[in-house]
């Protein structure tokens, strides 16, 4: 479980987060939604411990992660997809992916994570185009990437920021079944959203409203 407690955030002078507490059960869909601006980003960023200035507790499993850097909450199994995606655009789809495995071997104790054919059985769409450059591949196909690339990490709770945004119809009902799997498989999943797109499958609806939280449903 992700428990997430009296997390204050602000840019300078500027708060963007008041006081956000939740909860999300591990293996849940919950989502956040909120209009632009409202703090969506910079909770999915604090939670990843990407906002050093962030007060406030966050536990996962039980442990603090309030202190750890970004690569260390990773290694406990935290892994977030911004909303730009942050891929390598020059590098080809699979070396993309295979960035994220290589990491991964540097680590002790080893742990299971998703091999490219896992990746690839996931999204079908991929496996045609291994040896595009990133840049060369549709917004929607690039979703799939940066997914793909975070669930090669030790990725077992994924922060995704706005998957869905400027997506064909088409690859948002692949990318919102491929959500549904992962749930199936056990992994949590924290979706920020501005607009209704993945409400029919979340099991909690979270609104951020300029900063504060109230549950919805
Ligand atoms: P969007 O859907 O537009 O991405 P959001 O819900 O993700 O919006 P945030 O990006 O988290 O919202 O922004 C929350 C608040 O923090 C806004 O008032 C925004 O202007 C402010 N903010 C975000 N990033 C910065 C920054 N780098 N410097 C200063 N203020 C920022």
């Amino acid at each position: 479980m992700l428990e997430v407690r009296h997390l204050n955030v602000s840019y300078g002078q500027a708060q963007a987060l008041f006081d956000v507490s939740f909860v999300v059960p591990v293996g849940k869909l919950v989502l956040i939604q909120g209009l632009n601006g409202a703090g969506k980003s910079t909770l999915l960023k604090s939670i990843m411990g990407l906002m050093p200035e962030a007060q406030g507790q966050i536990n996962w499993w039980g442990e603090s992660l309030t202190h750890l850097a970004p690569f260390e909450r990773s290694q406990r199994g935290l892994g977030y997809v911004p909303e730009d995606r942050r891929l390598f655009a020059a590098l080809t789809v699979k070396q993309n992916l295979e960035i994220a495995s290589q990491v991964e071997m540097s680590r002790t104790p080893k742990v299971q994570t998703m091999q490219l054919a896992d990746v690839l059985t996931l999204f079908p769409a991929l496996a045609g185009m291994l040896d595009r450059p990133a840049s060369q591949i549709s917004g929607g196909e690039q979703q799939m990437l940066a997914l793909g690339r975070t669930l090669m990490t030790q990725a077992r709770m994924l922060l995704l920021d706005e998957p869905c945004e400027g997506i064909a119809p088409v690859l948002v009902e692949a990318i919102a079944a491929s959500l549904q799997k992962l749930k199936g498989q056990g992994y949590t999943l924290l979706v920020a959203e501005q607009n209704q797109t993945l409400r029919g499958m979340a099991d909690q609806v979270l609104q951020l409203v300029s900063g504060s939280m109230s549950q919805s449903d």
